[in-house]
């Protein structure tokens, strides 16, 4: 199967419009997901603001209540169950705080709704220990640990207690349940697996919240070490990175608290961002598909319908071509003799006609020569038309070998043929019809290895040596025809010109004298 130019033009033209329809489509889809992406970092960025301001709120006024539990605590213990007392009656935000005293050897001196004989010792509770090393006054907060009390998890925030002299005196603790942050971070709709995190600078989670789970998730999990935040130490930032907890690609934003070792972050689930996309993905991806087939069928029936039409088009140049074939064997056969595969009459007259005119017209010499084969009614009487037509055949391809090209040889009709001999004069003619004449007499036609035919002709020779001796092409082959019964009554297998040549030679020889 061939392919023309055409073919192979649709082809790449198709092939290309497929490209280029897959590159915009491609753009825009890329185009879709930067723009998402953008417009997801920016949200992220905001709610990540959002929560930090809120916890930094909660921290807030948990270390105000601390601080001024410590300051009654400092007073005098009365003063300091007082306010205990005030705090409870007004509540905290519907929560449940419970708060603890311990004394500077680690001993609990307090606890809420209980009597206790002062034995029980926290020394070695990393609250105590940290802040008892501390040389700073800052607030401690701990990781979620289970209160075995409440059976829950709490947030411990603790400040150190001051004896008079200003030396360590002990720690007050105020436990906070981890759902207190939890709680407030479920209700955002951060899609269905979105995640809220607020974690320590010591790389603890606090409270956690996925948005596909409905309570929160405090356990004694931290952060990995790599995350962005320990690694470029910003304030804020955004990044991506696949959670270590439930292995889940979220976009996310932190914060770091003011004041406070705490970071908040806020991931959305690259999952729900890119979800709408997808399904937008899908239907640009149906729609290339579609105007693909489209083309690629278009295509199929342009091939199909351009195969149809070359081979309607190879059919007819075949069939223009056999025409010339037919016409150029038409024109030999209307052309040709077909015994002697010389020119024919027809030929003869069209050729000797125009090159009659052109001798008139320029003044040139043409001569026609008659040839007739001698006694040819005895061979065809002795041997047959058969052997007769290969004598004309042999007398035929003899004379051919006699004439230049220009010249021309035809068989004027039964055993008599005709050569035009342009731009030759008598002269000329005379050599050209002797050479004629000598070949066939010496040429030898044999009909069997021991049988030989001698052929002979006669020629009639008449010559136009002006151009102007002839009024007309009728006149000048009659004249050959009289040099030819000339030839035949000076005993035939001899050249004769015409008589009226005689008469013209004489006529220019009287001329010159
Ligand atoms: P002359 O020397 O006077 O020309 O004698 P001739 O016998 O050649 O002359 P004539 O005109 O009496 O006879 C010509 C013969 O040529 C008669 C005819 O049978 C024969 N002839 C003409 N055309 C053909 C042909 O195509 N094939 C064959 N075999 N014979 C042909
Ligand atoms: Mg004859
Ligand atoms: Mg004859």
């Amino acid at each position: 199967m061939t392919i023309n130019r055409k073919q192979v033009f649709l082809l790449i033209s198709c092939v290309l419009n497929i490209i280029g329809i897959w590159i915009a489509l491609g753009i825009q889809i890329k185009y879709d997901y930067q723009q998402t992406k953008s417009a997801s970092e920016l949200n992220v960025y905001n709610l990540s603001r959002a929560f930090e301001e809120h916890a930094y709120a909660k921290v807030r006024e948990i270390d105000r209540l601390i601080q001024n539990l410590r300051s009654e605590f400092n007073e005098s213990f009365d003063d300091f169950l007082k306010e205990r007392h005030i705090l409870e009656k007004i509540g905290y935000d519907d929560i449940d705080l419970r708060v603890y005293a311990v004394n500077r050897l680690g001993l609990l001196t307090y606890r809420d709704n209980e009597k206790f004989a002062g034995t029980t010792d926290l020394s070695d509770r990393e609250y105590f220990r940290t802040l008892r090393n501390s040389r700073s006054d800052s607030l401690y907060i701990s990781s979620p640990e289970m209160d075995i009390t409440s059976n829950e998890q709490v947030i411990h925030f603790a400040r150190k207690l001051f004896l008079k002299d200003g030396s360590f005196g002990g720690v007050l603790i105020i436990a906070v349940p981890a759902t207190h942050f939890s709680d407030f971070f479920q209700s955002v709709d951060i899609g269905p697996k979105g995640a809220i995190t607020l974690f320590g600078l010591n790389r603890s989670i606090l409270a956690q919240e996925f948005g596909y789970t409905t309570k929160g998730n405090t356990s004694k999990k931290s952060i990995a070490d790599d995350h962005p935040f320990f690694l470029n130490k910003q304030q804020s930032g955004v990044f991506s990175s696949k959670n270590d907890i439930d292995r889940v690609s979220r976009l996310s934003a932190f914060r770091k608290l003011q004041d406070y070792p705490l970071v908040v972050q806020v991931g959305f689930a690259e999952e729900d961002i890119y979800k709408p996309l997808n399904s937008r993905r899908n239907s640009i991806v149906i729609i290339g598909t579609i105007v693909t087939a489209a083309l690629c069928g278009a295509l199929g029936i342009l091939l199909v319908f351009e195969r149809k039409q070359q081979a309607l088009s190879d059919k007819i140049v075949r069939r223009e071509e056999q025409l010339q074939e037919t016409l150029a064997e038409l024109e030999i056969l209307v052309t040709t003799d077909p015994l002697s595969g010389l020119p024919n009459r027809r030929s003869f007259f069209s050729r000797a006609q125009a090159e009659f005119i052109r001798a008139a017209r320029y003044s040139r010499p043409l001569s026609l020569v008659m040839v007739d084969v001698d006694h040819f009614k005895e061979v065809n009487d002795r041997f047959g038309h058969l052997i007769g037509d290969a004598a004309l055949r042999h007398i035929s391809e003899k004379m051919k070998l006699c004439v230049r090209e220009a010249d021309m040889i035809a068989r004027y009709g039964g055993e008599e043929f005709v050569i035009i001999l342009p731009e030759t004069d008598s002269e000329g003619a005379g050599f050209i019809a002797e050479r004629v004449r000598k070949e066939i007499e010496t040429a030898v036609f044999s009909i069997d290895p021991h049988d030989n035919i001698r052929l002979t002709v006669s020629l009639g020779i008449a010559c136009m040596n002006f151009g102007n001796e002839y009024s007309d092409l009728d006149k000048l082959l009659q004249s050959a025809d009289d040099a030819m019964y000339c030839a035949k009554k000076n005993g035939r297998n001899c050249v004769s010109y015409s008589p009226d040549f005689a008469n013209m030679e004489s006529q220019i020889s009287s001329d010159r004298l």
